[in-house]
């Protein structure tokens, strides 16, 4: 966590109340702090291993993650 690229960001970015995928959306900075961070590969398989089914983790919506879940048992 003390690495984590969004540890001071505005947690609104990565906990919405609904996601709306269109570009240029809040999502879109949310990601962009996930791209430049150095913890992200075991964020994301931290958040795809358990099922988190809330907020953006490693660059990833929960429907994004459903997909990669889906993929890796089938
Ligand atoms: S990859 Fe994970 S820890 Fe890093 S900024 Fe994104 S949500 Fe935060």
């Amino acid at each position: 966590m003390a690495r984590a690229a969004c540890r001071d960001a505005d947690p609104e970015l990565f906990f919405p109340i609904t996601w709306d995928d269109r570009p240029g959306r809040a999502d879109d900075e949310a990601r962009s702090i996930c791209r430049a961070c150095p913890v992200r590969p075991a964020c994301l398989d931290w958040a795809v291993r358990t099922g988190e089914p809330d907020g953006m983790w490693g660059g990833t919506t929960p429907a994004e993650r459903r997909l990669l879940r889906a993929r890796q048992t089938a």
